[in-house]
């Protein structure tokens, strides 16, 4: 036991230090909170559009030696290229961030552009720059609606029923078709919901915004039954990074996620106790789905990562709990 754990640590050294890291999406919410965790541990450059990322996310580090942000868009493949040249590690989370958009009418090619089409350009980029590494955010989205839960990562077929999912899915294959193909190393992850500060989308963002243009009723979307697995963003990003350090296959396939579930019903019901709204009625829209392409049940098995060695610190109601203080807390 003291073998394994000194030997991971020693993975974990090797892999920390001497890093150039190059993260696209890092003004956003999980990669502000990558950012925070890796400053130090090597060199950064953010590359990112600010479509829903904010430069105050990442202000606190813009004087710090060895860190560099880049206001650029993926989709601009020529200025990829030269930005990620010198970079030997990768991690690609920028992409249209909300599963909903993607399913309007009038833009059903959102996901396509925002999420494959950049994904391509992230990898074209790193094989003309011979960079080998690459961490991809991928999403619990990409299992469809399943009929086996928790959900492991060899459940198959993968068939999404979302727009975005069905970006995630095809960004998986790209990335492990430029593995295979290019000598390449990638890392996987398929989060479950993750909540905490800083988030500009997602179901308490959406939750606060309604409550404070209306505190007299809540709208939610679908009839409250859903029940989806949420993890802090805390452990979302020490999960990548323990799991980062301590696997090394070519393809490195993980779901991130805690091991419980709970229903939006009861996301609302804490919601309205944690901002002491006694008297908001909650009006649900009925049906067991929240829109189009949303899945009314989604909890991961996350026994893989836990047999690595990584355990979710909070549970879901617990993660949902310590988001709600962050973002209701004054800025
Ligand atoms: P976010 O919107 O806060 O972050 C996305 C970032 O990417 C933003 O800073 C945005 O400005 C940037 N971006 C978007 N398109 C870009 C482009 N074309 N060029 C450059 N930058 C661009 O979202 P997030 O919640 O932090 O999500 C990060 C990643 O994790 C995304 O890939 C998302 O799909 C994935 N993910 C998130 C969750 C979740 O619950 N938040 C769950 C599963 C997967």
């Amino acid at each position: 036991m003291i073998i394994k754990y000194n030997l991971t640590l020693i993975l974990n050294y090797d892999r920390i230090f001497n890093m150039e890291y190059f993260i696209t999406g890092g003004a956003g919410f999980i990669g502000s909170h990558l950012v925070d965790r890796l400053i130090g541990a090597g060199k950064i450059t953010v590359y990112d559009n600010l479509s829903s990322g904010r430069t105050e996310f990442i202000e606190k580090h813009t004087k710090k030696p060895g860190f560099k942000f880049i206001k650029g868009d993926l989709k601009d493949i020529d200025k990829l290229k030269k930005s990620i040249k010198g970079h030997n590690f990768v991690y690609h989370l920028a992409a249209n961030p909300d599963v909903r958009f993607g399913g309007t009418v009038k833009e059903t090619d959102l996901d396509l552009k925002e999420g494959t089409l950049v994904t391509y350009n992230v990898l074209e980029s790193m094989r003309v720059n011979d960079i080998k590494n690459i961490v991809f955010s991928s999403s619990s989205v990409v299992y469809g609606e399943t009929k086996t839960m928790p959900t492991p990562e060899d459940y198959g077929p993968c068939l999404p029923i979302s727009l975005y999912g069905a970006s995630k899915l095809a960004g998986e294959g790209l990335i492990t078709a430029f593995c295979h193909n290019f000598n390449m190393k990638c890392w996987l992850f398929r989060f479950a919901n993750i909540v905490g500060g800083r988030q500009t989308h997602g179901i308490l963002f959406d939750f606060i915004g309604k409550l404070k243009k209306n505190p007299k009723e809540l709208e939610v979307l679908g009839n409250g039954r859903q029940k989806k697995s949420y993890l802090l963003v805390d452990d979302c990003i020490d999960g990548i990074i323990f799991t980062v350090n301590n696997s090394n296959e070519q393809v490195n396939v993980y779901n991130l996620g805690c091991d419980d579930n709970i229903e939006v019903s009861g996301i609302a019901k804490t919601l309205l106790e944690e901002m002491d709204l006694k008297d908001t009625k909650i009006r649900y829209t009925g049906g067991n789905r929240g829109w189009s392409g949303d899945v009314p049940g989604m909890l991961l098995d996350v026994r893989k990562i836990n047999k690595l060695g990584w355990r979710a610190r909070h549970n879901s109601r617990e993660a949902i709990c310590q988001a709600i203080k962050r973002l209701l807390a004054p800025s």
